[in-house]
């Protein structure tokens, strides 16, 4: 094999391991934020939860202070009947007093059904919770993963740009320049034939370049794809 092919060939390994971990290093941040959306998703079903059980404990208390506020005002016509000398005050004191026992019990009734759906919305939420806990765990081991693969990445990435820089030195500028506006483009730029056909394009090729590419004397470009051909095969 001609030596500047050796040489492109591994530069172009090289590449193609580089391109390979840009790739996974640009698919990092989308994995990261499907994660805090899972995330996100259970804090908001927790927080609705929880918005819900405040929603019950602040009816109970108002209902509280409206049956308070209605002893307070049986109390009152307690002692106002008590005060009255008149039959008929004293008995609609009777009538008043009644109607707000009436509203107590109504209102009791109400904070009781209250505090019993309030109540069965503990199970729902003891669940939220401990989804919410168990996607916090899930995500900040997946964060710290990814976090990890990310520092590997760039650690290998780096390793292997230094390695590119003493790869091509020995390379010839113009023949270099040629690889890297091929690879750019193509994605590969050094290909071998096989059973006749440029790998890189998948086009015949005719017998006079593959007795070329046999007698490796010279450098040779698919005429098809441009790419640098060369051929391994007796
Ligand atoms: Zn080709």
């Amino acid at each position: 094999m001609l030596l500047p092919i050796e040489q492109l060939l591994i530069l172009q390994h090289t590449d193609q391991q580089v391109c390979e971990i840009t790739q996974a290093l640009c698919g990092l941040p989308e994995e990261k934020k499907a994660c805090e959306a899972a995330l996100e998703k259970a804090a908001k079903l927790l927080l609705a939860v929880q918005a819900r059980a405040q929603e019950f404990e602040k009816e109970i208390k108002k209902l509280e202070l409206e049956i308070l506020s209605k002893k307070e005002q049986i109390a009152r016509y307690r002692t106002q009947q008590l005060a009255t000398r008149k039959n008929e005050e004293y008995t609609a004191f009777l009538h008043e007093i009644a109607t707000a026992e009436q509203v107590i019990s109504t209102l009791e009734e109400r904070q009781l059904k209250l505090m019993e759906e309030g109540e069965a919305l503990l199970p729902e939420r003891e669940r939220a919770q401990e989804i919410n806990a168990i996607e916090q765990k899930r995500v900040n081991a997946i964060l710290g993963t990814l976090e990890g693969r990310r520092i590997n990445l760039e650690a290998r990435k780096k390793e292997l740009l230094d390695q590119r820089t003493s790869l091509s030195m020995p390379i010839e500028e113009e023949l270099l320049e040629h690889y890297e506006r091929l690879f750019k483009s193509r994605g590969t730029a050094v290909v071998p034939i096989e059973h006749g056909v440029c790998t890189g394009c998948h086009m015949k090729v005719t017998a006079q370049t593959i007795l070329t590419a046999k007698a490796e004397k010279e450098m040779l470009n698919c005429p098809q794809c441009g790419r640098i051909l060369f051929t391994e095969e007796d």
